[in-house]
């Protein structure tokens, strides 16, 4: 059956699903950094990003936090439930990394003193600008309501992962979330966590010699990118043979 594309984006393709309700969510091989200006296709690493996407978003639906994700449906495809994309990424910091290092002077590695939250609007050709609170809702983006939402839901994902991550040696330095609107069964619109959770969107470091175990091998040209990637899956157990999984 020919899927009908919905959305392309640079590491994913969302395709319409097979009932109402649903879109199958396909990750890709290719790599990209600053913008889409640098690219390459790593072959595996969508096989990879699905299955521990689909780990962390199925530990997190455990623990309470609504996501869109519903099931695997193979190596590289998942179902998850249709919402409507908020143009905000959400990215949480815990270490001092990549931006945040270069926009406040900081140094890479240094601990936060505490956990900071950051919105920047969804938009490629602008570059992903930093937002204030002000901005979202002035410009509408999310309801106050629905930011209160978001908040919360991302530092409870920022406690849990952290966690999750710490018990196999990996320090969680930062991430990127993204949420979606969807009508519950009263017909009342929330917020639920959407898109993935993978080394393409987290910084992950081995707790013990800070190895990088995530897109900043890419981005900083170190080697190893798919290597990385299998072994934050083989620490989360989730690495299985490959051949059972088409
Ligand atoms: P930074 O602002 O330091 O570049 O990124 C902070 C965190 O959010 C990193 O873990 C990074 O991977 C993630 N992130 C920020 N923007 C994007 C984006 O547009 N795409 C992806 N995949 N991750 C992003």
């Amino acid at each position: 059956m020919k899927l009908r594309p919905i959305y392309e984006g640079k590491a994913k393709t969302i395709y319409e699903g097979p009932e109402a309700g649903t879109f199958i969510q396909h990750f890709k091989d290719s790599l990209t950094a600053q913008n889409g200006v640098k690219t390459a296709n790593l072959p595996g690493k969508g096989i990879m990003n699905n299955l521990i996407s689909e780990h962390l978003m199925l530990a997190l639906h455990e623990i309470g936090i609504p996501t869109h994700f519903i099931r695997r449906m193979n190596a590289r495809e998942q179902l998850i439930r249709q919402v409507e994309i908020i143009k905000i990424e959400v990215v949480v910091r815990n270490i001092a990394a990549g931006s945040l290092v270069k926009r406040l002077g900081k140094t890479e590695g240094d601990r936060l003193p505490r956990s900071i939250v950051e919105y920047y609007l969804k938009d490629d050709k602008l570059g992903d600008p930093m937002l204030s609170d002000e901005h979202i809702t002035a410009f509408n983006l999310a309801s106050p309501q629905e930011l209160d939402d978001i908040l919360s839901m991302a530092l409870r994902v920022n406690d849990f992962l952290t966690g999750l991550f710490w018990a196999i040696n990996i320090r969680l330095v930062d991430f990127k979330l993204e949420f979606g609107r969807i009508f519950d069964e009263n017909g009342e619109m929330r917020v639920i966590l959407a898109d993935e959770i993978s080394p393409d969107n987290c910084r992950l470091w081995d707790k013990s010699s800070n190895a990088k175990l995530d897109k900043d091998r890419f981005r900083e040209d170190l080697g190893d990118i798919l290597e990385s990637y299998q072994e934050v899956a083989k620490r989360l157990n989730i690495l299985y043979d490959l051949n059972q999984m088409a």
